[in-house]
């Protein structure tokens, strides 16, 4: 149980949040924002800011990526160039490869006072890239998929981020990192301040526990019912298959979590309650402090940097292990029972 003086001892304040009352475009006017990458987040983040009348430019390598920004009506630039034609950039590229991007095509062409924004606090936080001091560095989280960023953007939504000033050379730092949260369509929701520490660690956390252990378990769950002579059909339907559970999810959202419970049986609501407590035990506690430690230490960081310099052998090894595995057998013997096609990445 979590107590009143574990919650005021927090690590980071109560977060302020910002809604569109609070920002002003006015900052960003006579500002060229370039949007580096044309990727998930960066056409949407890049297609927003415009549409809020903001001056946008796109850097990206010149490929396919290039002529759907062209065809969106971009203008569209080298990265090098881009980044020394704008005052503001958004560093939207896979964070694997942003500190070498980074290091050869940015930062020779920054300039005094420039706005770095990144959408991740991880390469910041484990220090994989320099900033120079003279430079404002921002962050704008969007909890959301870059898909939704576009789509609530369109319908007039919105979506939450997390927000955060990390250097403030020009002393503008967080009117403008506002203005383009506003520009991006985060504040209609709410723009909530953090750190890059805390999205960070935050971000990691979630990753791993809400959706790597989840997964796990429930593939050890798969295991154990089958060797227990139940059909792989029966416990994939009801684990995750028939779109039950994101049911679910979706009325946690509207509900909460314990709301939503109230939606199911009252057979399930007692064995949830009584049954699913078993599964928070301190053993499993202990393997969330865990991950946590090598969340908050670094280590994970540095373990995945070693991965990705040695040519990925654990990153291909596991993915290599997990798809020979007996579950994915299972599940698209289902998919094909079921007469659904299952879309391969
Ligand atoms: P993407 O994987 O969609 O980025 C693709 C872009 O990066 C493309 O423009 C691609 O160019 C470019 N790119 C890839 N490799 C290189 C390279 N070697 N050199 C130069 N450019 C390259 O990224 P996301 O939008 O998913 O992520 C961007 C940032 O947003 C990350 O920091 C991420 O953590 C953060 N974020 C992502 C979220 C998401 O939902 N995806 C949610 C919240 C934050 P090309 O196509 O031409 O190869």
């Amino acid at each position: 149980m979590i107590t009143n003086s574990a919650l005021s001892r927090r690590k980071f304040k109560v977060a302020n949040v910002y809604y569109d009352k609070d920002a002003d475009l006015k900052y960003l006017q006579n500002k060229t924002v370039a949007i580096i990458g044309y990727g998930n987040q960066g056409r949407s983040q890049a297609l927003n800011l415009r549409d809020s009348g903001v001056k946008v430019i796109v850097g990206n390598v010149e490929n396919d990526t290039w002529k759907r920004a062209k065809a969106d009506d971009f203008e569209v630039y080298t990265i090098a160039e881009a980044a020394k034609k704008a005052d503001i950039m958004f560093i939207l590229i896979p964070d694997e490869i942003m500190p070498q991007v980074f290091e050869a095509e940015i930062l020779p062409n920054l300039e005094k006072n420039n706005l770095i924004n990144f959408a991740s606090g991880y390469n910041v936080h484990y220090d994989f890239i320099n900033l120079p001091s003279d430079m404002d560095v921002t962050l704008i989280a969007p909890r959301m998929i870059g898909k939704g960023v576009r789509d609530r953007f369109v319908e007039g939504t919105g979506f939450p981020s997390l927000i955060a000033v990390h250097q403030d050379a020009s002393g503008q730092a967080k009117q403008l990192l506002l203005a383009l949260a506003k520009g991006i369509g985060t504040t209609k929701v709410g723009a909530f301040e953090s750190s890059f520490e805390e999205e960070t660690v935050v971000d990691l956390f979630g990753e791993q526990v809400m959706g790597g252990f989840k997964m796990f378990n429930i593939r050890a769950s798969f295991e154990l019912l089958v060797e227990a002579g139940y059909n792989p059909e029966a416990i994939l339907l009801e684990f995750y298959l028939s779109g039950e559970g994101v049911e679910s999810q979706k009325a946690a959202m509207e509900m909460g979590l314990w709301g939503q419970l109230k939606l199911h049986s009252t057979t399930s609501q007692y064995g949830h309650q009584t049954r699913g407590a078993k599964a928070a035990s301190e053993e499993s506690k202990k393997a969330l402090k865990e991950i946590l430690d090598d969340i908050e230490s670094g280590r994970f960081a540095r373990e995945w940097k070693t991965d990705q310099m040695t040519g990925y052998p654990v990153f291909k090894s596991i993915w290599k292990k997990n798809l020979q595995h007996s579950f994915i057998k299972a599940e698209t013997e289902l998919f094909e029972k079921m007469g659904r096609k299952k879309h391969e990445q």
